[in-house]
Formats: C-alpha cells, sequence, structure tokens
C-alpha cells in the first residue's frame, strides 16, 4: 500500500485516478485549488477509507509525508488555460518544481503529466517520443504547450541532478463523465450542444483530426506508468483511434440522437490540424492499450451530461 498524493485530484482526469488509486487499495491525498477543477467530482470518494481532500495550490511549497506523486493540477481546455496564460505557466513552472522538491525531499516517486501539445501542429505523424513537435513559443497556445514542455524538462533534470524518480506521460485527447459542461473541449462542447438542440459549433471545415481516449483507458495508463520500474522518458498515453472533428459531431448527433444543425465557426489560431499518437512504446512497456471504442465511450459521456441535465 502507498500513500499517494494527487495533485488536481477534484479535476476531470484526477477524480478517476483517485478512485481507481482507492481501489487498488492505495491511501489517497487529493489535492486542488478548485480552479477548474470541483469538489463535487471527488464527493461520492468522501468517507472511503483511505481517502483524505486538502484544498491546495502547487504554487505554495506543501510538506506531508508521500510515496507517490501524480501531477495532473493544471487547466488543461484550450478555453481555460488560454483565459490566464501566466497562471498556466505558473502551474507548469513553480507547481511543478514544489512537487518535484516534495518528491525530493521524501524520496517519492512523481509523475508529471504532460500532453499531447508538445508536439504541437505536428509534421510527423503519428507522433512518436522520440518527434521533438512543431509548437509557436509566441501562440495562443504556447503557455500550455511550451509550460508542458518545461516541465517534463524539470522532471529530467531532477531525476539527472537529485535523483528523484520521474515519469512523464504524455496525455492525448481524453473524455468521458465529470468531464464539466463548459470545459470548452470538443467532446463535451458537441454532446451538451447535442442534448440542448443547440447548434453543434464546428471550428474551420472539421476536417482536423483528433483521438480521443476514455477516461478508464487513460487512468489504467497513467497508473501502469507509475508503477513501471526504471522509466524515466516520456510516453504517450492515447487512443490511435482518430476521427475528424466533423465526424465526431455526426457521430454524437447519431447516438444521442439530436436535430442540432453543425453550425462552422472559425477555426481557432495554431489549432493543430492532426493528431494521433503512436502508442507501441506503451504497449511494449506497461502491456497497455485502450479498450473502449469511441461509441462506447461516447454513449457513456452522453449519459452523464444527460444525468447532469
Ligand atoms: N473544436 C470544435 N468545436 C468546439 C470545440 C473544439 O470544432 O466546440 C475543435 C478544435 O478546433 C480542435 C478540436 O475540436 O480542432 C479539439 O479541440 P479541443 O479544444 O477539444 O482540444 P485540443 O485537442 O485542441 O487541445
Amino acid at each position: 500500500m502507498a500513500r499517494v498524493l494527487v495533485a488536481g485530484g477534484a479535476g476531470f482526469i484526477g477524480s478517476h485516478l483517485c478512485e481507481r488509486l482507492l481501489e487498488k487499495g492505495d491511501e489517497v491525498l487529493c489535492i486542488d485549488n478548485a480552479r477548474t477543477g470541483s469538489w463535487r467530482n471527488v464527493e461520492h470518494l468522501r468517507g472511503r477509507r483511505g481517502f483524505e481532500e486538502m484544498v491546495h495550490d502547487i504554487l505554495k511549497p506543501i510538506d506531508i509525508e508521500v510515496d507517490r506523486i501524480f501531477n495532473l493540477a493544471c487547466p488543461a481546455s484550450p478555453a481555460h488555460y488560454q483565459k490566464d496564460p501566466v497562471f498556466t505557466i505558473r502551474m507548469s513552472t513553480i507547481g511543478v518544481f514544489n512537487l518535484l522538491d516534495l518528491a525530493k525531499d521524501k524520496g517519492a516517486r512523481l509523475l508529471q503529466a504532460s500532453t499531447s501539445e508538445v508536439y504541437g501542429d505536428p509534421l510527423v505523424h503519428p507522433q512518436k517520443e522520440d518527434y521533438w513537435g512543431n509548437v509557436n513559443p509566441v501562440g495562443p497556445r504556447s503557455c500550455y504547450d511550451e509550460g508542458k514542455r518545461l516541465a517534463e524538462s524539470l522532471a529530467l533534470a531532477y531525476h539527472q541532478t537529485e535523483g528523484v524518480e520521474v515519469r512523464i506521460a504524455r496525455i492525448f485527447n481524453t473524455y468521458g463523465p465529470r468531464m464539466s459542461q463548459d470545459d470548452g473541449r470538443v467532446v463535451s462542447n458537441f454532446i451538451v450542444q447535442a442534448l440542448r438542440g443547440e447548434d453543434i459549433t464546428v471550428y474551420g471545415d472539421g476536417k482536423q483530426t483528433r483521438s480521443f481516449c476514455y477516461i478508464s483507458d487513460m487512468v489504467e495508463g497513467l497508473v501502469r506508468l507509475m508503477d513501471k520500474d526504471r522509466f524515466t522518458g516520456p510516453v504517450n498515453l492515447g487512443n490511435p483511434d482518430e476521427i475528424t472533428v466533423l465526424e465526431l459531431a455526426e457521430r454524437i448527433l447519431k447516438l444521442t440522437p439530436s436535430k442540432s444543425k453543425i453550425r462552422f465557426d472559425p477555426l481557432p489560431r495554431d489549432d493543430p490540424a492532426r493528431r494521433r499518437p503512436d502508442i507501441d512504446l506503451a504497449r511494449g512497456i506497461l502491456g497497455w492499450e485502450p479498450r473502449v471504442g469511441l461509441d462506447e465511450g461516447l454513449k457513456k459521456t452522453i449519459e452523464f451530461f444527460r444525468q447532469v441535465f
């Protein structure tokens, strides 16, 4: 049994991770500043043996006894991280320093959540871990992209100079129950719009692609990566099933089912044209691959939003 700190534990991925770790028998300390996360996400875990929660912002140092640290604390939806780019950068720098210092003091292992955004608007397809990416350092996404790139560098530097055990997960688009209604990301936007009978807002011509991973698959990947011994380099976690945004809209219209119309809105600047993970590394070292197909995952997510309304 390990004592595990989940930073960003009240967020979408964090809350599912807390649940999974408790099932595994770990003690979980969930910390969050509740800025983009919500304590409602972990309400059902309150009172469970081994579960603790604490309001804490990782921009402040923290001193507690832990064996393992998952750092998922950062706004992750473009709509949110672009609202306060300075805060986003602080989370991926000062916040990461603080947790790495904690890991160093306690001899704990730290898994840093990175992102497919480190590949920017990729010129190589699908994206493998050894691709360096195509990131605009001064674009609207740079606070997140460059922040996470630096977070990876920091984690590796602490490993090299301080001997801290680090793991780096490059998380690709993930969806599922507990995404917030106003998350701003494509899956939640389209489902909410379809259920309300509002126009589906496809940005650009909808030919850009993404590859969507269901939350339970992502959490399983994160747990396995944390448990993996002697592997410091970044590992892609995502579902390689690639789909255009327009196809996604049509799929959601069919599954809800909804009579909403598709509306074409302007494409945001620097919106990556294609994205799909190469997951051979994760398959090889973790024996992991996604199991939940898009239709099945979308149905569960639609069901979740139906209950929220
Ligand atoms: N998108 C869209 N309509 C929306 C929200 C997003 O067409 O209401 C598009 C967006 O332009 C991008 C893709 O869907 O091409 C995925 O966007 P999201 O914000 O979910 O994540 P990203 O992968 O861009 O970080």
